[in-house]
């Protein structure tokens, strides 16, 4: 084992993903010394919306306007869910708080009022609290039934505007579609995302596809186009693209991996970046022992094995595609410190019959469970330790997926658990030499 550890730190989160990233923020912001481990490559696959929660009761799909009227039935029906717990006003600020940070960084969101129907690269609508700015005009254009062109790229596969139409033409009838070449790519047979999206950080190569854009315009009163209005300035390529062709333009989020999901990693590493969190990017956790009022924590990366200290540690390590939790023949567990997972029964009950039912599967509501406060139960039913906190997926009871919860759940845990975690430690630990 390699590498002396040479300070404690306040905090070691563990796990890079929304809920990783959110209690890192959270923590760095409140004046605490953070340790975050991990990588936080499932973001790539996010599509930029931030859900609160959007669908209660699963089963019948009720879909809400307001999230914060969702949770109170939630609250009503289910009392155990992980939203609950920590209530709106910590979602709501936590909230506030990330997409805050977001623009900061360059990834600007609209100001979140209540859910909102945005239409989609599948010609669905996502309900969805948290809209990137560029998003926005779909979700205002669709509700209000506007005269709206949506724009493609030849050569670009994952989006065709006239298959959003067909699929949507009937619940938007001022809609119509057509298909530009991009600036420069007549030779290409085909288009990828990310290019185009850096393309379009140029105002060169904007100012020719605007020229192609606005003889088509006609009676539009909004025009959309793929995600890929810029990638690590959007906020300023989007402003482009409303001032050159003078009216609402909005993206369409496409299938992952995404070019937003690229803005969300790199916005929320460049937020946790700021606020000064030590980062180990290539990094997991194998191992967490808890010796008195520290945790010693061993970390592997390709060089080898290193410890470090904390005074509180948050797991954030996700569901079974993050790796937080495993499944076997004999059950699901939580592979870092062996720690409580209530699931069902029997293997045999993981699934309901039918594939796609629609209250989901017992095994989508399986995960940790915590004390009231967010402190992950041990095998025996006790706090696994005073200052470990679990928050995001990991946790049981929630259908974030389902229940269109994902980011809400998330950020809201994450910002209970800082809450407590800042409260205990009463403000920044010493740092030794
Ligand atoms: C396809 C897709 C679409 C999505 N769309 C939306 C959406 O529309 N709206 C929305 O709000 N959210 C969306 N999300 C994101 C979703 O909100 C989050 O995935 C969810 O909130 C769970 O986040 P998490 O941080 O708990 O877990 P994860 O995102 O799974 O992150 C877990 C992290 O822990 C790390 N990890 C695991 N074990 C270790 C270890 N031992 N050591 C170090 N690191 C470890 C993993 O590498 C990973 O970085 C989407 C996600 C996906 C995958």
């Amino acid at each position: 084992m390699s590498g002396q550890q040479s300070k404690t730190w306040d905090v070691a989160v563990v796990g890079a993903g929304m809920a990783g990233m959110s209690a890192a923020l959270f923590a760095a912001s409140r004046g605490l010394s953070v340790l975050h481990v991990g990588n936080g490559g499932g973001l790539l696959f996010a599509s930029g919306l931030l859900d609160v929660l959007g669908v209660h009761p699963v089963a019948p799909g009720r879909v809400w306007d307001r999230p914060w009227d969702a949770l109170a039935a939630l609250g009503k029906d289910d009392p155990g869910h992980p939203l609950v717990r920590v209530g709106a006003d910590a979602v709501r600020v936590a909230m506030e708080r990330v997409m805050s940070e977001l623009g900061d960084a360059g990834m600007p969101y609209a100001p979140a009022e209540g859910n909102r129907q945005v239409p989609t690269s599948l010609g669905t609508t996502k309900v969805t609290y948290g809209v990137p700015r560029s998003m926005v005009a779909g979700a205002q254009a669709f509700a209000e039934g506007l005269p709206t062109l949506l724009v493609d790229f030849r050569g670009l596969r994952e989006f065709s505007a006239c298959q959003v139409v067909q699929t949507m033409g009937d619940r938007w009838p001022g809609l119509r579609c057509a298909r530009v070449e991009f600036p420069d790519s007549e030779a290409l047979s085909e288009l990828y995302a990310v290019h185009v999206a850096t393309a379009l950080e140029s105002s060169a190569t904007r100012e020719r596809l605007f020229e192609r854009v606005r003889p088509l315009l006609g009676d539009a009163s909004a025009v959309g186009f793929p995600a890929v209005l810029g990638l690590s300035r959007s906020g300023q390529v989007h402003q482009a693209f409303e001032a050159a062709l003078g009216m609402p333009v909005f993206e369409i989020p496409t299938m992952p991996t995404s070019v937003p999901g690229l803005r969300l990693k790199g916005a929320l590493e460049a937020a946790v970046g700021a606020h000064g969190v030590s980062r180990r990017v290539q990094s997991v956790v194998t191992g967490i022992v808890f010796d008195g009022d520290v945790a010693q924590l061993t970390l592997h990366d390709a060089a080898g094995g290193q410890t470090a200290a904390a005074r509180a540690v948050i797991l954030a390590t996700g569901r079974f595609v993050g790796k937080g939790l495993v499944a076997d023949r004999r059950g699901v567990a939580e592979p870092i410190l062996g720690l409580r997972v209530e699931q069902p029964e029997a293997r045999d009950s993981w699934h309901s019959r039918r594939f796609l039912e629609p209250a989901g599967h017992p095994i989508n509501r399986a995960g940790l469970v915590t004390d009231s406060v967010g402190r992950p139960l041990d095998a025996a039913g006790n706090p696994a330790w005073r200052r470990l906190y679990a928050v995001g997926s990991i946790l049981g009871r929630q259908d974030w997926m389902r229940q269109k919860c994902g980011s809400g759940l998330s950020a809201g845990t994450a910002w209970a658990a800082v809450d407590a975690i800042a409260g205990d430690l009463g403000g920044p630990g010493p740092v030794a030499g």
